[in-house]
């Protein structure tokens, strides 16, 4: 930053909650510049305050976060981040318990938190020996990005909820009635809406490729419930045409909200009255 003034500069150069003397205006050392937990800030004894900045990006912490995560996005072999633990903290996991995952439904899918990213980490395993295919990682103090996310392939690209955490309700569906398959945006909406349907899938993006829709196999009736965002819509619609093209019995479900947004009863009746 060549354009930092005298006193900025100097700022940079104090370790975490160090402080110096400075001159400012007259030739005692009358300005106080310390690096404070919030930023560097600059303080005459004479005229007053004369400057803040704010950590923001360029705190230290926030630099090796994003080195971290560059090197987990950039990486031949998918990993999750080295620090990664199934313990979440509770006020770490608001986000999950907002969209209406328990702590033991969480346990279930083996979601975690990294506490050095300070990011909730959502793993995509594949397979019955549950390889690890991907991951979407949120980050719960506000860094952008807010979500990184990445799959070891398109083809991998997909996360299917797990049929054994479906609600007894699920066994009702009569005959012929109910799509055989629900297609989602992300993957705790799928989490929520595989507790009531056959089959539910999430996306991992709004783009689907021909290898997520090779999940789309053995179903008659599918239908597709993306976010109401502007990126939803236009992916929902095409989606939708592809499928039907290919055969199969659409349902296009548009709702105001996310469908993690949902109760388990609401997003039962979305499915039912279509
Ligand atoms: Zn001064």
């Amino acid at each position: 930053m060549p354009d930092d003034p005298v006193w900025l500069a100097t700022a940079k150069t104090l370790s975490a909650g160090r402080r110096i003397r400075i001159e400012c205006c007259a030739h005692d050392k009358s300005l106080m510049v310390s690096n404070e937990e919030r930023g560097y800030r600059a303080y005459c004894f004479r005229c007053g305050p004369r400057g803040f900045v704010a950590h923001g990006d360029f705190s230290i912490d926030q630099l090796r976060r994003r080195r971290e995560e560059f090197a987990l996005l950039q990486e031949a072999n998918v990993r999750l981040p080295n620090d990664f633990t199934t313990e979440i903290p509770p006020n770490e996991a608001i986000w999950l318990y907002r969209a209406g995952i328990s702590a033991a439904l969480a346990k279930h899918y083996g979601f975690g938190f990294s506490p050095s990213l300070k990011r909730v980490v959502l793993p995509v395993y594949s397979g019955e020996r549950r390889t690890l295919v991907g991951f979407t990682a949120r980050s719960t103090i506000g860094a952008k990005p807010k979500y990184i996310e990445r799959t070891r392939s398109p083809a991998h690209a997909v996360f299917t909820a797990d049929s054994s955490t479906a609600l007894p309700a699920t066994d009702d569906w009569p005959e012929g009635s109910g799509p055989d398959l629900v297609i989602t945006e992300d993957i705790l909406s799928a989490v929520r809406v595989g507790r009531l349907v056959r089959r539910c899938v999430a996306l991992m993006g709004t783009s689907a490729n021909e290898h997520q829709l090779a999940s789309t196999e053995g179903c008659r009736t599918i239908a597709v419930w993306l976010d109401p965002d502007r990126a939803g819509k236009t992916a929902a619609h095409k989606l939708l045409r592809r499928l039907a093209l290919q055969g199969y019995k659409t349902i296009a479900i548009r709702t105001e909200q996310d469908p993690k947004r949902y109760s388990n009863r609401e997003i039962r009746s979305l499915l039912s009255s279509t």
